[in-house]
């Protein structure tokens, strides 16, 4: 694209969290959409962004009003002027009008204007029509980077695109990055292909899991979700977390995997506690006789070490969920021996994808996200992603 004497209107996600004293705690949203906004500036265009933070409808005054001082985007400002090596950004306290159309008119070649709050506006989560109307007149081309709500059909991320022709519109580098990485697990893998799942619920990960079974060759469950396989096979797991009415569709996707040949690891042994606690009693077990009383909270020893060959012998890595309750540093050993295990595999030459949520959260504490292939911005969205949904901000820029 030409972005030269352009106004590039460009949906970015910068739903980044704020202290009490709104300081920005963790920047990697910010910092994952500056190589589009810099390749914009750098080729004559001016960038204006929009973006949502919070949830301002849902968490309203009490006088009802929207609490425009907790969740305006110009706490932002100063910070992206930073990233940015000090290009100056302009702030509209408006998302859309009279306001907004006249600060685009006058932005110069080679600065930002930032627009309010898009969530400001009731119509955004509605797919509002008329104001993504709006928002289509503060653009010559519209972009879309935000991977981390392209799975919602919202005024911003979709239905603005349908106001411009096919070729004013497309993919910032991030949205563009997420999509390649992704079809690296999801295309054109190279085999064994091994994804690991964990996390606490099965029924969050159903579609997951049946359209893994579709097209991996290794299949690693762990975390809380292991224990309802364990009881639908008639084992003992004591308190460890089981979802009763998923034993069925449990034994289902064993028997689904056994016919397509799909390899399930289920780990051995467990960390088992005698409470949900840090300072708890803690002891290994075997996961088909956990005793009443008693819950896994991490993998054991045993289940590291057999997960440890089949990630090793792996050619492409997906992983999604940890593997125990890592946020207790008592149980998270077994996330941590999967992460080391999984940048040990990219060294080796895999390919590893970081596929949303909490093992992304895993990854970043410990260290590791420049020691894997790809780690996704875009939690419900990557997830979306890989149950083969077609998300719609993707969609809206094809059509
Ligand atoms: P998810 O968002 O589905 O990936 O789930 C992540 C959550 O699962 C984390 O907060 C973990 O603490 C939790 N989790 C992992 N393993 C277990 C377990 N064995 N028992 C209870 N919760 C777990």
């Amino acid at each position: 694209m030409d972005f030269h004497n352009k106004k590039v209107l460009i949906r970015v996600d910068f739903n980044v969290p704020l202290d009490d004293n709104f300081n920005i705690t963790d920047d990697t949203r910010m910092r994952a959409a500056i190589p589009t906004i810099k390749k914009v500036l750098s080729e004559g265009g001016a960038v204006v962004l929009m973006s949502h933070l919070g949830r301002p409808q849902k968490k309203r005054k009490e006088d009802g009003s929207i609490d425009v001082e907790r969740f305006t985007l110009k706490h932002l400002v100063t910070h992206l002027s930073e990233l940015l090596g000090g290009v100056p950004v302009h702030f509209c306290p408006e998302t859309v009008g009279e306001k907004a159309e006249k600060m685009v008119a006058e932005l110069p070649y080679g600065e930002v204007l930032l627009l309010e709050n898009t969530r400001f506006n009731s119509g955004e989560s509605k797919g509002d029509e008329a104001l993504a109307e709006a928002m289509s007149k503060l653009g010559d081309i519209y972009l879309n980077d935000a991977f981390g709500t392209a799975h919602r059909a919202h005024s911003s991320t979709a239905v603005v695109a349908k106001f411009f022709p096919k070729e004013k519109k497309g993919f910032g580098m991030l949205m563009d990055a997420e999509i390649k990485n992704a079809n690296k697990v999801v295309q054109t893998p190279e085999r064994p292909l091994t994804a690991i799942t964990g996390g606490a619920k099965v029924s969050d990960k159903i579609l997951l899991l049946e359209k893994l079974i579709d097209f991996v060759d290794h299949l690693i469950i762990g975390g809380g979700m292991a224990y309802t396989f364990f009881k639908a096979q008639g084992g003992k797991v004591g308190n460890s977390l089981v979802e009763e009415d998923k034993l069925d569709l449990a034994l289902s996707l064993l028997q689904k995997a056994k016919d397509k040949g799909v390899q399930i690891h289920l780990p051995e042994d467990s960390l088992i506690a005698d409470a949900f606690s840090n300072d708890a009693n803690t002891r290994y077990c075997s996961n088909m006789e956990i005793p009443d009383g008693w819950m896994g909270l991490d993998i054991g020893k045993k289940a590291i070490k057999d997960f440890r060959e089949v990630i090793l012998s792996s050619k492409t890595i997906l992983w999604n969920g940890p593997m125990g309750v890592f946020e207790m540093p008592a149980f998270a050993e077994g996330t941590k021996a999967i992460a080391l295990t999984v940048a040990e595999a990219t060294k080796n030459g895999a390919f590893s994808l970081i596929g949303g949520g909490d093992s992304v959260a895993a990854i970043n504490q410990l260290g590791l996200a420049d020691e894997v292939s790809y780690v996704s911005t875009g939690g419900g969205a990557m997830l979306k992603f890989l149950e083969g949904e077609e998300l719609p901000g993707i969609a809206a820029i094809k059509e």
